[in-house]
């Protein structure tokens, strides 16, 4: 029988998370299926961890989870979780009730017909107008720079077959840019629409701010071609002064020189600073990225997980001197 897995990224979920796991057990009872939950505790600071012990306790079966120890962003926690899991099928899913748990059912059809990305796009009703136009116009332009496909709606609800996930698991990268990556690995994809739904309890943890630098993330996550972008604008601007000194040099030879030109100096100089730092900026960018990509830190640290006597620790843990204090691969020591 097929094995499905639901990886469930979890960050302050405590008010809705016993209503998902009940959802989510009425839905994967139904199917034909062998199942396993895997909840990954992104660090909470309210009472999920005690929710998904006792949740644990309840269904040891078909219930994992694993507990960091402090929040690593939603990138990790589904990192944790692909690495947990032993399904055929993987799922993962928001533990808001945001992503329908019944569309799995659909998700497992297309598994069934060889498909190994399934992936459920979210419609944009009832979304605000003015956050609905902009990230449409930011996957329009988006989709111009970067090397792979994104597309609006998508996010990170969707199955994946075990060679997706081992595919993405071989991906060792510090800056995880999932919608990215699940695009750059590529396999037999399939789309299908749903209707957006509001959080049930809870609230999102999405600021404005975080917003925006994860459209930065995605702009220069993928390839260079920011860096040539900059290169070409500064070589236009040479030009371009080449030809107005050009100019100014001719105007003067014939007409003598008439007016000191003071503001026009100053508008270019405070305009071509501005450039630069823009640029120094963007290549700074790059430059952070190598610096994390080089420290080759763990993505996560984990606190605590169920079943670590038959689960073995995804990540080494590190003490506060560097060293390993457990293996990866080690089971964790018992107290
Ligand atoms: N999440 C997480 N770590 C974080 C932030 C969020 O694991 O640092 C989880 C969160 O618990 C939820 C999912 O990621 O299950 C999506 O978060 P949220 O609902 O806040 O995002 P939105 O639906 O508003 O995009
Ligand atoms: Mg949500």
């Amino acid at each position: 029988m097929t094995k499905l897995s639901v990886i469930v990224p979890c960050y302050n979920e405590e008010a809705v998370i016993d209503r998902f796991d009940a959802e989510i057990r009425r839905v994967l009872d139904g199917l034909p299926v062998e199942y396993e939950v895997c909840y990954v505790d992104d660090g909470s600071r309210d009472g999920t961890l005690g929710k998904l012990r006792r949740i644990a306790a309840e269904h040891r079966d078909q219930t994992r989870y694993v507990s960091f120890s402090r929040n690593f962003g939603k990138e990790a926690g589904m990192l944790a979780g692909l690495r947990e899991v032993t399904g055929d099928a993987v799922v993962i899913m928001d533990a808001d009730l945001q992503h329908p748990p019944e569309l799995i059912e659909t998700m497992l059809d297309h598994y069934r017909q060889g498909r190994d990305q399934i992936i459920a796009r979210r419609t944009r009703e009832g979304d605000k107008k003015v956050r609905s136009a902009l990230s449409r116009l930011y996957y329009r332009g988006i989709n111009r720079w970067v090397d792979v496909e994104l597309s609006d709606g998508v996010g990170d609800f969707r199955m994946l077959s075990r060679p997706a996930v081992d595919a993405l698991l071989a991906l060792p990268e510090y800056n995880r840019f999932s919608k990215g990556l699940f695009s750059w690995i590529g396999f037999d994809t399939v789309h299908f629409d749903y209707r957006n739904a509001q959080r049930e309890a809870g609230e999102t943890k999405w600021k404005l701010g975080s917003l925006l630098n994860y459209g930065m993330d995605g702009l220069i996550s993928f390839n260079n071609r920011p860096l040539r972008i900059a290169i070409w604008l500064g070589v236009s601007l040479v030009a371009l002064t080449a030809l107005y000194a050009l100019w100014i040099t001719v105007m003067a030879a014939t007409n003598g020189v008439e007016s000191p030109g003071y503001v026009t100096l100053v508008a270019i100089i405070v305009g071509l600073g501005g450039v630069q730092m823009i640029m120094l900026g963007l290549i700074g960018e790059y430059i952070g990225r190598i610096y994390y990509e080089s420290k080759r830190r763990p993505h996560f640290l984990v606190k605590e997980s169920h079943g670590a006597d038959a689960f073995p620790c995804a990540e080494p843990v590190v003490r506060a001197d560097g060293t390993a204090a457990v293996e990866p691969g080690a089971r964790r020591p018992a107290r």
